[in-house]
């Protein structure tokens, strides 16, 4: 059973990587565990800032990439968010999707 909450492992092969679920469609949700504040990112435009950022992109790396703004503004505390796989509309500031050159790119490099 596993215990972390998240939802990343219902699938098989579980989804260990940003560009996991980039590659199966899923947006990322980021969720407070203090605050249960939510934001969901466009699963593509957060493999695509990874890639240029060159940020290791597997799901325990990525989560210390971000922390909750209300948090951070009301507390001062930086809380590292949890991540789900979602299919909800992304919210917030928008990341900017990869070009179609850039997306064929990462299919590529996972197809071989
Ligand atoms: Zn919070």
């Amino acid at each position: 059973m596993d215990r972390r909450g998240d939802n990343l492992a219902d699938e098989w092969p579980p989804l260990r990587t940003i560009t996991d679920l980039a590659l199966r469609k899923w947006h990322v949700r980021l969720t407070c565990p203090d605050c249960k504040h939510v934001r969901v990112m466009s699963g593509a435009g957060m493999w695509y800032l990874f890639d240029r950022k060159r940020w290791p992109d597997d799901i325990p790396s990525a989560r210390k990439r971000f922390y909750c703004s209300l948090c951070r503004c009301n507390r001062r505390v930086k809380i590292r968010p949890q991540i789900d796989k979602t299919h909800d509309t992304p919210t917030g500031p928008k990341l900017p999707d990869p070009s179609d050159y850039d997306w064929k790119k990462l299919i590529a490099r996972y197809r071989s």
